[in-house]
């Protein structure tokens, strides 16, 4: 870790707390209980959580896995995610979302297909069951 630097400024969380580091991320002043060290830089403790493991990933691919989740016993739902989650791909192969966030879209389509694969089980058996229940 490297020495505290001296910023002249307060802490906006602790009034009168000196600050001695800014967030990397986004510049906001830090003393030393609001200061986390992560990837040898300093970040506030919201953007530090921002880059806790999987979700490093873009907001497309946690929409995606959510809706995967619930389309689990949804087939349309399922269908939406596994859009979103091919979409989002397509975004990370030209460089315009989150790298971290393919891990997230291809559990978001895993979920998918399985939810898919609920679904039209779900929709085959209301089907003879009302196909029993009609003349
Ligand atoms: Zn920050
Ligand atoms: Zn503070």
């Amino acid at each position: 870790m490297p020495e505290p630097a001296d910023t002249g400024r307060f802490c906006p969380v602790h009034p009168g707390v000196p600050a001695f580091e800014v967030c990397t991320r986004c510049g906001r002043f830090l003393c030393g209980d609001c200061s986390v060290f992560r990837e040898q830089a300093w970040y506030c403790p919201a953007c530090a959580q921002r880059m806790v493991g999987l979700f490093a990933g873009s907001w497309f691919a946690i929409v995606a896995g959510i809706s995967a989740f619930v389309g689990l016993g949804c087939a349309p739902l399922a269908a939406l995610a596994a859009v979103l989650a091919l979409c989002d791909l397509a975004m990370i192969a030209s460089g315009r979302s989150a790298k971290g966030g393919w891990k997230l879209d291809l559990i978001a389509l895993g979920l998918s297909v399985v939810g898919l694969v609920i679904g039209v089980f779900l929709i085959q058996r209301l089907g003879m069951l009302g196909g029993a229940a009609s003349p």
